[in-house]
């Protein structure tokens, strides 16, 4: 006890810890109820391509809605499905999900439209992914080729030949892989090179640092630039106005996503939204 007390600042820190772990567990335990009883949801946000402004995609983003009506956000509770390994369930359902509703689409004529899905690097690591991918794929009837999975960038630093090898299979399904949040991480030429990656996707960060000083397009430039000397499909993320709309396409990124064109929305809106877009296209 008086040790304790002699190193005061350590005693603080281990009992905000404490509260820490109990907010952890108390959260784990009510998204473990709340995905039993249906209070996850997936929803969509469309993919834009900048030349036409015509939706080519959507991704596939988590919601959890509590019974008393608030909405957490994944940023806060996949964490919290990773930590405590719900993700492997979670995530599957997620994929699933997404892939149910790609068919869906496609009956319905949106037959180019191509579904983006994250993946957690706990699922990503676990020893039976490529199994559930390829068991979801055939039970969903999901055409791969319209599928494509996003790791993040900060995986894609950890364990190159794991990384390299589990890239090969994935690609042997036939689905693509983007890279998320990119140009957090620093991610060399070559290495990049190595990877069986199709896509790199601008974090919005960037994006949002383009309308603001003279060198605020630096790095959206890069990836885009990158992006093109590797052959490689570019996504700027979390588009919000037509000024960077436009600088990204001047710069040459060929697709973009973000609340300027449409939030993420239910699969139904989502079926509408696209319904709508290929009138307003065609006329
Ligand atoms: P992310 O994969 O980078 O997803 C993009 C995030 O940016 C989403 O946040 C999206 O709603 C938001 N966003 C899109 N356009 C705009 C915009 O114009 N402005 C702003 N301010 N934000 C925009 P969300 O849905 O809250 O998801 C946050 C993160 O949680 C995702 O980042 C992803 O890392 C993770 N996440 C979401 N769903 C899943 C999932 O099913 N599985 C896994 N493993 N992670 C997920
Ligand atoms: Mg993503
Ligand atoms: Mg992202
Ligand atoms: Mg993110």
């Amino acid at each position: 006890r008086a040790k304790m007390q002699q190193r005061a600042g350590h005693f603080y820190f281990s009992r905000s810890m404490g509260i820490e772990i109990r907010e952890r567990v108390r959260m784990m335990h009510a998204l473990r109820t709340g995905f039993s009883q249906g209070q996850l949801f997936v929803v969509y946000q469309p993919q834009i391509d900048l030349t036409t402004r015509r939706p080519v995609g959507a991704e596939a983003l988590l919601r959890w809605q509590t019974p008393d009506g608030k909405f957490i956000s994944p940023d806060r509770f996949i964490p919290i499905a990773e930590y405590s390994g719900i993700i492997i369930e979670l995530g599957e359902w997620v994929l699933r999900t997404a892939c149910r509703e790609l068919v869906q689409l496609r009956e319905q004529g949106h037959r180019n439209f191509v579904m983006s899905i994250n993946v957690s690097q706990v699922q990503f690591r676990h020893p039976l992914f490529l199994d559930m991918l390829r068991a979801a794929l055939e039970e969903t009837q999901a055409p791969p080729e319209f599928i494509e999975l996003e790791i993040t960038e900060s995986m894609a630093m950890e364990e190159p030949d794991l990384l390299i090898k589990m890239l090969w299979q994935i690609k042997q399904t036939g689905v693509s892989i983007a890279i998320d949040d990119f140009g957090t991480g620093f991610s060399s030429l070559s290495y990049l090179q190595r990877l069986q990656v199709d896509r790199l996707k601008i974090d919005r960060a960037f994006v949002t640092e383009i309308t603001g000083s003279a060198r605020g397009s630096s790095i959206a430039e890069m990836v885009i630039q990158l992006g093109r000397n590797l052959g490689l499909s570019v996504i700027a993320e979390g588009v919000e106005d037509e000024r960077q709309a436009q600088i990204l396409q001047a710069l040459g990124c060929p697709l973009a996503q973000g609340f300027l064109f449409a939030r993420p929305m239910t699969a139904a809106a989502l079926g509408n939204w696209l319904n709508n877009e290929t009138v307003a296209g065609a006329a």
